[in-house]
């Protein structure tokens, strides 16, 4: 951990920043619906699809030049992950996912988290109470 870490941090903002252009974030939560602290969710991490491909093509995404060099080429080779694959929620249900999944779920759990999202949000149209561990918000400072 620590300075490789922090650079690869920085790898995935770049990708952000060039891609949520394009994002499509909804006027309100999938799940409640409420209209309040939006923020979206990729079932698949980027940051490790990210790490992942950079490995796997021998790719130093460790500096701004080497992120910036190949970063369009990420973004065409994972469209799907990047822009269908995302959802839009309320920071109360986010974290509550990420509390169950965890800060950057693995990417084969992304069919898990989506029976959980529409799990939830048929629960909130039924009308059926659902207890949120209120005492686990805290922690998540950051989301992928
Ligand atoms: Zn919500
Ligand atoms: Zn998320």
């Amino acid at each position: 951990m620590g300075k490789n870490t922090d650079n690869k941090r920085i790898a995935v903002k770049h990708v952000r920043d060039k891609a949520k252009s394009a994002y499509v974030k909804l006027d309100n939560c999938y799940i409640c619906h409420t209209q309040v602290d939006l923020e979206l969710h990729h079932t698949h991490s980027i940051t490790l699809l990210l790490n992942a491909w950079a490995d796997r093509k021998n790719y130093d995404i460790t500096t701004d030049a080497g992120i910036l060099a190949v970063r369009d080429e990420f973004i065409e080779e994972h469209r799907r992950e990047i822009y269908d694959c995302v959802y839009t929620l309320c920071n109360r249900h986010h974290v509550q996912l990420h509390g169950i999944y965890g800060k950057a779920p693995p990417s084969h759990t992304a069919s898990k988290q989506e029976l959980w999202i529409a799990k939830q949000r048929q629960k909130f149209e039924t009308g059926v109470e659902v207890s949120l561990p209120h005492a686990s918000i805290s922690p998540f400072a950051k989301f992928y």
